[in-house]
């Protein structure tokens, strides 16, 4: 399938396999994938270690935007980095998940990412999921999705994921993680994760990774007329 030089954004909730699509999406179309919630995770994992969060999520926000100026979280090879150091495995814990979404709500640090992910949107032929890709950061992105599904089957698939990177999940904690982390994402004030207008809807709770990329190779080709 030939598809033009476009964004693909894919929006959703908490563990709706939108990262998983994306990656698939990428290999098959040749597109960069750019996984916008790693920034954040990162910058998270960042603040816990130095102190800029404590346990009950209480932010020291001043000291985080300074903290910003020189602060380097980027991709490189296997994952995220924070300046030289692999942090693709500690960004994944419950211990940063718990904490993410507060600090995704401090508007300097969604600038902080935005500013990074614009720099590759400029390329195009990318793929990038999120909670706000398609409303904020490319809101003229040329294909917008919106991932939902059920929330028991979302607890499992993380849980599942967790476990096969030899990490503890369990259940009742990692479901309750994600509809914490979606409330606070839905309900921020600082570009809340919502279905953009021109977003189609895709809800993957009883579908396989062929249906989804079935459903998507038909888009596309009513879209683009490929
Ligand atoms: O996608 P992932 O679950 O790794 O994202 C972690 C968190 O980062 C989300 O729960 C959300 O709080 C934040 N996020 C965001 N905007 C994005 C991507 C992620 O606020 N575009």
């Amino acid at each position: 399938m030939n598809i033009p030089d476009i964004i693909i954004a894919i929006d959703g909730y908490s563990s709706t396999g939108k990262s998983s699509f994306a990656k698939v999406i990428a290999k098959e179309f040749s597109f960069l994938y750019l996984d916008s919630g790693a920034l954040y995770r990162g910058v998270t994992l960042f603040a816990i270690e130095n102190g800029l969060i404590d346990d009950d999520c209480t932010i020291d926000v001043p000291e985080l935007e300074k903290a910003l100026e020189t602060l380097d979280v980027h991709f490189g090879e296997g994952g995220t980095y924070i300046a030289d150091r692999c942090v693709e495995q500690d960004i994944r814990s419950l211990a940063v998940a718990d904490k993410v979404s507060p600090i995704a709500t401090v508007a300097q640090v969604r600038n902080y990412v935005d500013r990074k992910l614009r720099e590759f949107g400029s390329r195009r032929r990318v793929v990038m999921d999120g909670r706000d890709i398609g409303t904020t950061v490319f809101p003229d992105a040329e294909l917008k999705i919106f991932m939902t599904a059920d929330t028991q089957i979302r607890a499992v698939r993380r849980a599942d994921e967790m476990r096969a990177k030899g990490m503890e999940a369990d259940i009742e904690d990692v479901k309750k993680n994600l509809l914490e982390r979606d409330y606070i994402d839905s309900h921020r004030e600082v570009s809340p994760l919502s279905k953009a207008a021109d977003a189609v809807e895709l809800d993957n709770t009883h579908m396989t990774m062929e249906d989804q990329m079935v459903w998507l190779r038909n888009l596309i080709s009513e879209r683009f007329g490929c």
